[in-house]
This record gives structure tokens, C-alpha cells and sequence, in this order.
């Protein structure tokens, strides 16, 4: 029998990953709670766009709905549906706005609010119906956004907005830009015909309350991430990584493991495979100076990071295959090793691990 042919095929129960994303959902709830604390009398929303940010919908927006957050922004309109099964789709906001009919429909029919980010935009959303949408105004980031003095423009006199926002470009340095894009949004917040107001992500709440208007949209450091120095000691770890053991292999002096043969054995080693490689998120430039753990056991990984594997060294250790071992995500230290944002870490956690 051809099982390609068999349209009606039960799939199987699937087995046990490999790969674990375990999800401290309490960790979650706290930094959403130290965030809304830090954000005064704004409400504080929740960026989860990008499968919240490589954690996983599904852990993170019901918990953070449970802490309290009642907005959720995501960018794409194909990150809704995922949505729609833990909250309202007026609950949720839409970062790109709508470009077409199409979006505009789609917008409608699951409630979903467009963050409308320029003229054009405005026209669209106008002729299509109108109904409630947010505003996004550029304050100098130069990414989406009408431009200040474009507020009183027809288009956007026409539309009905909730939120009029904005986003700032180096909240998490101490610059000059900051107070330039406060200074800018203040302005248009007096010409504006706009039920409230929002200009902060994570690392802008701790700029102070002159930010914080509104509503806050912190993304990052619900998830783990330190999005500015200060909040250090306040923000949990998140996402735990846990990947199985494959296989162990004893090797003697001379053997050389991976790609390109980077790492040699000088003596009689044994090692592990492990079912993690880049494809997962632990790119080839975090491998070297990362390290498995086992309780208080550390492996570090030697040789090159594979698509699907790497390999470490076991020393004396007695665990074995089918035992799972954790990475350690640290971010800001991973961050600066390589020379990698912890959005990029975060949101490259793949799809093989099973989030729980
Ligand atoms: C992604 C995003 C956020 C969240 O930013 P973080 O730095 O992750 O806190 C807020 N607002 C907008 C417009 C965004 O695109």
C-alpha cells in the first residue's frame, strides 16, 4: 500500500522530541508584573510577535493575558489566527497596518486593529470601511510611520484612532535621541485626535514617566531579555533549552570531530552527539565557549556546530544516551560574546523544540 496515496491516513501520535523549550510561565508573569510596576499608571501591553519571540504563543500569551495584559502586538496579519485561539481579536494589534483590501477584510472579520503607518495606508483603511485603528507617527526611527507634521492630514484627520504611537531607535542607550524623539512625540500628541498614547518598548519604560503616556509595549524583556542595564536582578530567565543525547562515542588522540575538523582529540576522549545544531537557534559563532549541563556537570562543545547536531566533550561524566542535558541562555552574555542582539538569540529557537 502506498501510504502517500491514503488521503485519509491517521497520523500516528508523535514521539518524544529531542528537544525541549521548557517555559518558566511564573518568570513570564513576573517580568510582565515588574514591567507594568515599572510603567506607572500606563497600562502594559505585550509585544509577542514572532511567535512571541521564539517562546511560543501558546506558553506566553495565555499566561500574560492571566498577569494581566490586555493588548497584544504582532506584525503580520498570518500572526492573528495563532492569536485568536487565547484572546479577542480586538485585543490585538497588527504592526504593519493594512497594504491591501484583502488585509483590510481580514481585519474586519477577526476584529483585529491595523496600526496604520502612512497616508496611503489611511486611504486604504478609510475606504474599506474605517472603523477603529491605531496610528503609528515616525519620530525619527525612519522605519514605519506618517510623518509628524502630517497629522493633520485629511487621510488621518478621517480615521478613528485609539492609539496614536511611536517607536524610539536607542532606548536601550543612554542618547540624545531619546529626548529628540520625546520632544518630537509630545508635539504631535498635542495636534493629535487620539484616545491615548504609547511610545515605550522594554527598554523605553525605563526612561521614565515622561515616556510612559498610555499604554507600554514591552517585548523583550517579558521574554528574559535585559533590554536596558537597569533592569537587571528585576527580569527572569524565560526559556530553558534541553536537548537529548544521541549518542556517546569514545574517541582516541588524533580524531578530529565536525566540519573542517576544527577540534582533535590529544587523548583518549569521550564524547556525546547531541540532537541541537543551528537549525534550532545555537548558531555556529555561540558554539565556541558555550557549555551542556547536566546538574552541576558542564560539557563544552567542541568542533563545529552542525545543522542538527553538535558534539561534546564528556570528560569523566557518567550520563548517557536518551539523558537530557541544558543550555545555559544566558542572553546579555551570549549577546555580547557574539556579537549578536538577544532578539536575535530569542527569536531563532526553532520549530523542532517541543515548547512546554
Ligand atoms: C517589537 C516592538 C516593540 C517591542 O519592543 P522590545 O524592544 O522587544 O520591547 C514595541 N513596539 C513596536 C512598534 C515594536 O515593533
Amino acid at each position: 500500500m502506498d501510504l502517500r496515496k491514503t488521503s485519509v491516513m491517521t497520523i500516528p501520535e508523535e514521539p518524544p522530541r529531542s528537544l525541549r523549550l521548557r517555559i518558566d510561565r511564573e518568570a513570564l508573569a513576573s517580568n510582565w508584573r515588574v514591567l507594568d510596576r515599572l510603567s506607572g499608571n500606563a497600562q502594559t501591553g505585550a509585544a509577542v510577535k514572532a511567535d512571541a519571540y521564539g517562546i511560543g504563543v501558546d506558553a506566553a500569551v495565555p499566561t500574560l493575558r492571566d498577569a494581566g495584559a490586555a493588548e497584544f502586538f504582532v506584525a503580520h496579519w498570518s500572526e492573528v489566527a495563532p492569536l485568536l485561539d487565547h484572546v479577542e481579536g480586538s485585543a490585538i494589534s497588527v504592526l504593519h497596518g493594512v497594504a491591501s483590501e484583502e488585509e483590510c477584510t481580514f481585519a474586519r472579520a477577526t476584529g483585529a486593529i491595523p496600526v496604520i503607518n502612512s497616508l496611503q495606508q489611511a486611504q486604504i483603511w478609510t475606504e474599506s470601511g474605517g472603523g477603529p485603528c491605531h496610528l503609528m507617527v515616525d519620530s525619527g526611527i525612519n522605519r514605519l510611520g506618517i510623518a509628524p507634521h502630517d497629522i493633520s492630514d485629511p487621510a488621518i484627520q478621517a480615521l478613528s484612532v485609539d492609539v496614536m504611537m511611536s517607536h524610539l531607535a536607542s532606548a536601550d542607550e543612554d542618547s540624545s535621541q531619546n529626548t529628540r524623539q520625546l520632544a518630537i512625540f509630545q508635539e504631535v500628541v498635542q495636534a493629535a485626535n487620539a484616545k491615548r498614547f504609547s511610545l515605550c518598548n522594554s527598554a523605553g519604560i525605563m526612561l521614565g514617566e515622561a515616556y510612559h503616556f498610555d499604554l507600554t509595549r514591552p517585548g523583550l524583556a517579558l521574554y528574559g531579555g535585559i533590554a536596558h542595564a537597569d533592569l537587571t536582578g528585576q527580569i527572569m530567565q524565560v526559556a530553558f533549552p534541553e536537548a537529548a543525547i544521541i549518542q556517546c562515542r569514545n574517541l582516541s588522540a588524533g580524531d578530529a570531530v565536525g566540519y573542517n575538523a576544527t577540534w582533535t582529540a590529544t587523548e583518549d576522549t569521550r564524547t556525546a552527539v547531541i540532537a541541537l545544531g543551528y537549525a534550532d537557534g545555537l548558531l555556529r559563532q555561540m558554539g565556541a565557549g558555550i557549555a551542556l549541563q547536566h546538574g552541576t556537570d558542564r560539557f563544552p562543545v567542541i568542533g563545529r556546530v552542525s545543522m542538527d547536531m553538535i558534539v561534546i566533550d564528556l570528560a569523566n561524566s557518567d550520563v548517557k544516551e536518551g539523558d537530557f542535558l541544558s543550555l545555559q541562555l544566558d542572553l546579555p552574555e551570549i549577546s555580547q560574546r557574539c556579537d549578536l542582539s538577544q532578539y536575535e538569540i530569542l527569536t531563532s529557537l526553532g520549530q523542532r523544540f517541543k515548547r512546554s
